[in-house]
């Protein structure tokens, strides 16, 4: 067993605790940050790049929203079931997160808004090469890889942590298990946990969340993520918090066969139940409502149905072309189809009948049928009744072939886990810090309500990025105290 010492210890390298070590080192305490994969950066290596609010590239362009009406905005989305403390110190904090990163050598392209009805608070990275898109973040965290070293962070990879050390009531150093599977003790005088949540952990998600990863959700699993730090949280009695996934929705499998699916389901085509009911506005924008609403559906999926017109106009045509996606356009639609077909992909349906559709799907025939006859004539009307979907979205469904692909709720990881303040300190079960421990990011990341804020892209990243900041900050204070 090897000991060593620091002020303070960094549990994990992913986003929020790369954001920790850079900060605590350039406030001059001495850091080791544990990392339990061989790589740093966690799932921000997969993502784009983080909120921030009057950053100085918004306030260039003159963007809303403002600090004040960033908060309004989420407090409302949110009914006020968030820490209003925290949620404000990390919007107002989130702005200056963005310059702070660009000081660190971060390139970001300019902020738009990338989804209807959302406001441009997403910092998407400028990427080492080619365009911002999916895991352009990777470069940041390369980037801040390299500062935490130049910084003097001791930086041990394939080194998890398994235990946090409390003496008396303070925290006062981890135990981690190097490579070889030997003992490390560190003696530190704060320790910031930020492992990313159970993402990764099916038993913590069907425990804490009632879903079954694989047949009912289908969010991300980034290696690792298993839940680490909130079980050595807690094993010191720190207090829980509700824990919920980050959802939106989408395929069964996103990375099959290379499809590039997701123009395809931001059209607002008939989303049907297995009832073959419609559920709702099929040309809603925030996707984390479109997850909630297909989660109260029977076997918590539905099917997004559309006819050969439909398919064959959206070669050329598209109702909603998201701007994180690179080649929006679904030109090579019968591509995809014949080579999802070809592979047997099980949540594609083409069928050459209604009854077919509703056999193949397993839908109710008598409700498609029912369901069918009732858009359809709406669409001729030009007035969607049921759920108000806009006039230029009604599309009939009456030409054969018909297809559908099942959806489901999916999206990103975990969220929430370990009570923290609007310090970031971690608080105990009878409401009380508990001195020296922090936590950040995705383990302490229960502001959202039931909902992730949508309106309010980068939301869970730049938390992850400013909290860290935060626990860095509070723990120089705390050790300061210390004498
Ligand atoms: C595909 C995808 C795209 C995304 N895109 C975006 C986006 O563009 N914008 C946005 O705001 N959010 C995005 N997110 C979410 C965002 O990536 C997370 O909110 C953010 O990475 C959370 O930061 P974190 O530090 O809490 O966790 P992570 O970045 O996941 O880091 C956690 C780290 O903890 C390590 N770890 C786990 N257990 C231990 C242990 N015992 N000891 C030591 N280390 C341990 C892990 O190996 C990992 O490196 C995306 C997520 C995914 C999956």
């Amino acid at each position: 067993m090897s000991q060593l010492e620091a002020d303070v210890v960094v549990v994990a390298a992913g986003a929020s605790g790369l954001a920790a070590s850079v900060a605590a080192a350039q406030l001059g305490l001495k850091v080791i940050t544990f990392e339990k994969g061989s790589t740093t950066g966690g799932a921000a290596n997969m993502g784009m790049g983080p909120l921030g609010i009057e950053s100085r590239l918004t306030r260039a362009k003159q963007f809303s929203p403002t600090k004040d009406q960033a908060f309004e905005v989420f407090m409302n989305y949110v009914h006020w079931q968030a820490d209003a403390k925290l949620v404000r110190a990390h919007l107002n904090k989130s702005g200056e997160t963005i310059s702070w990163l660009e000081a660190l050598g971060v390139v970001f392209s300019e902020p738009a808004s990338y989804f209807p009805g959302s406001y441009p608070t997403w910092h998407i990275v400028q990427p080492e090469s080619g365009h911002p898109g999916p895991t352009a973040a990777a470069t940041m965290m390369k980037i801040m890889t390299q500062r935490a070293k130049e910084l003097g962070v001791k930086l041990m990879l394939q080194t998890p942590v398994t235990k946090l050390i409390k003496e008396g009531n303070k925290i006062v150093g981890v135990v981690a298990e190097d490579k070889a599977g030997e003992e490390i003790q560190v003696k530190a005088k704060a320790v910031i946990v930020a492992t990313g949540g159970f993402g990764d952990n099916p038993k913590m998600i069907k425990k804490h969340t009632g879903y079954e990863w694989g047949k009912d959700l289908h969010t991300f699993r980034i290696p690792g993520l298993e839940g680490d730090g909130m079980r050595m949280a807690w094993e010191v009695g720190a207090m829980a918090t509700p824990m919920r996934m980050e959802l939106s929705f989408g395929v069964a499998d996103p990375m099959a066969l290379g499809l590039d699916w997701l123009p395809l389901f931001h059209q607002p085509h008939l989303m049907l139940n297995l009832h073959g009911e419609r559920f709702m506005n099929e040309a809603e924008g925030n996707d984390s409502f479109k997850g909630n609403a297909i989660a109260l559906q029977k076997e918590r999926q539905c099917l997004f149905v559309f006819d050969e017109d439909i398919k064959n106009e959206m070669k050329t045509y598209l109702d909603f072309i998201n701007l994180v996606i690179q080649s929006p356009n679904l030109a090579n639609i019968d591509e995809m189809i014949a080579r999802a077909t070809a592979n047997n992909y099980p949540h594609l349906f083409v069928a050459n009948s209604v009854e077919e559709l509703a056999s193949k799907t397993g839908m109710n025939e008598a409700g498609l049928k029912a369901t069918l006859a009732e858009y359809n004539n709406s669409c001729e009307h030009g007035y969607d009744d049921l759920f108000i979907k806009p006039s230029r979205y009604l599309r009939p469904v009456k030409k054969a072939p018909y297809y559908a692909v099942q959806l489901f709720p999916a999206g990103y990881g975990s969220l929430g886990g370990i009570k923290i303040n609007h310090k970031t300190e971690v608080q105990d079960k009878s409401w009380n810090t508990i001195p020296g421990l922090y936590a950040s990011g995705t383990d302490a990341c229960d502001i959202y309500g039931d909902t992730y804020v949508f309106q309010l892209p980068g939301n869970t990243m730049g938390f992850a990025m400013t909290s860290g900041r935060m626990a860095a900050e509070h723990a120089a204070e705390y050790i300061k105290s210390l004498g």
